[in-house]
């Protein structure tokens, strides 16, 4: 590895200036080799993890694995690994730590949800003799992108009879994939004279799903009856069990490695699974017991603004939190909990993004991250005047930058975009609001929210190292 350009200044701009330091020019050969060998099982996971349902189940079998247990009827002591989900689509999992929870714990949040096509409520039907899928955008992609791309459908389905089923088609090697229509050039004079906003709308995105009529020349629709007739004679469900469903369209395909060097990866979903995964490893890989008690929680509807009973505003975590207390003692009360909230401290662990020099005009490149400068700490998030941001206070951020630097953590300040250019937020404020000193912390991407986002694995494994410094810091 070559040496950082820091070697080359004075040593009064070495005490007294501000450097961005980038891993790949500062690690040695044998960390350069842990980043990747860690991205690789990152890679994996994110594959196997389109939903986030499967998030949640791929990490609990880890867990499992790792000697976490329910956390229903164990005794706390340190040390105690345990988890809860919550329907399937959240997780919360700890270790005990050597200090009693009164003393405050360490939390990271990461949000398992990622920005995709869901399902109307009755989806299927038929045009021009070939069978489509109506689908509602969830989060914030850009329309534009998802036509004329390859697609899988992944989610769960309850039957009339209650029994669940799970359907996965688009990522196996013989699997048919599915496709949104695009308009051919030739036609596409006036689409393309509409602004990007408006050439693709929502109506519009609309996945092919079968051909084939049924042999029965008599019925109407006979290719929707054909698709039915596949998904009954495979699953045994019916039209009206589409209502009772959580069904996903994303994009088809493995992550792949990005670059003839490997040194980016580009996948769907690295926001925010790239933080699940490396939150959740940072407490896998926790000297046991801890110091303090460690929770890692997943969280749903980010991408929505965290609302319904899985998103990060409701009393999921809260609780999981009050059910470890409870542990340690039963007679812990409300405002035990409410103390040992004002005294611990937390990492919203989410992405940010990365200045990319094909749309610099967007960014503050005094203020804004790079790609590969290792983990972000967005002190403040919001958008215009910091509206409906956090702001971690001037304290925590001294505190946090200590542990990152005992450590030798590489990370880097940031901020989202130029002034009024946007902005965004986290559930970094959802936890605040416990009175919790939270900051956001995590790799900066580019194409973020795009159906292949791009992450570098050197910012993955400073984020895990970062996370490790935070879990296991006094
Ligand atoms: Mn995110
Ligand atoms: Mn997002």
């Amino acid at each position: 590895m070559t040496k950082n350009d820091n070697s080359k200044k004075t040593p009064l701009e070495k005490k007294l200036l501000f450097e961005r330091r980038f891993c790949w020019e500062e690690w040695d050969k044998a960390k350069v080799q842990k980043a990747f060998a860690f991205a690789d099982d990152y890679r994996k996971f994110l594959s196997n993890s389109k939903t986030e349902r499967l998030v949640v189940r791929n990490l609990i079998t880890k867990a499992e694995d790792k000697g976490f247990k329910q956390l229903e009827n164990q005794k706390a002591k340190p040390g105690l690994k345990v988890y809860r989900a919550n329907r399937e689509k959240n997780l919360a999992l700890a270790v005990f730590g050597q200090k009693p929870m009164g003393e405050g714990i360490r939390m990271i949040f990461a949000h398992a949800d990622s920005p995709h096509l869901g399902l109307k409520i009755t989806p299927l039907y038929e045009e021009e003799k070939v069978a489509f899928l109506k689908t509602h955008y969830y989060g914030g992609i850009k329309k534009y992108q998802w036509p004329a791309t390859p697609l899988a459908l992944y989610g769960t389905v309850v039957l009339k009879n209650g029994k669940k089923i799970e359907i996965g088609i688009g990522d196996g090697e013989d699997d048919p994939i599915f496709i949104i229509t695009d308009l051919l050039p030739h036609l596409a004079k006036k689409q393309l004279e509409k602004k990007l906003e408006e050439a693709i709308v929502g109506e519009e995105l609309n996945v092919i799903i079968g051909s084939l009529p049924i042999e029965d020349k008599k019925p109407k629709g006979r290719v929707k009856l054909g698709v039915l007739d596949w998904l009954n004679k495979k699953y045994g469900l019916v039209e009206s069990d589409l209502i009772s469903a959580d069904l996903h369209v994303v994009p088809a395909g493995q992550a792949r490695d990005l670059g003839i060097d490997r040194g980016l990866m580009a996948g769907f979903g690295h926001d925010d699974r790239c933080c699940c995964f490396a939150a959740t490893e940072s407490l896998f890989e926790a000297e046991t017991p801890p110091l303090y008690t460690c929770v890692v929680a997943l969280l749903d509807k980010e991408e929505t603004g965290s609302e319904s009973n899985t998103g990060a505003a409701s009393s999921f975590v809260k609780d999981f939190v009050a059910g470890l207390l409870a542990l340690e003692n039963p007679k812990a009360n409300e405002n035990d909990l409410r103390d040992l909230f004002s005294i611990t401290k937390a990492i919203s662990a989410d992405v940010a993004s990365a200045i990319d020099p094909d749309y610099r005009d967007v960014y503050d490149p005094r203020n804004d991250p790079r790609l590969g400068a290792g983990v972000v700490l967005e002190k403040t998030t919001g958008a215009r005047g910091r509206y409906f941001g956090n702001d971690a206070s001037a304290e925590y951020v001294g505190w946090l930058r200590q542990v990152f630097d005992k450590k030798n953590v590489i990370w880097q300040p940031g901020t989202i975009g130029k002034i009024d250019v946007g902005g965004g937020g986290t559930v970094a404020i959802f936890f605040a609001r416990h009175n919790i000193d939270v900051i956001d912390l995590g790799p900066a991407l580019w194409n973020m929210h795009a159906p292949w986002e791009i992450l570098s694995k050197a910012d993955l494994f400073a984020s895990f190292e970062a996370y490790q410094a935070f879990l296991a810091a006094s």
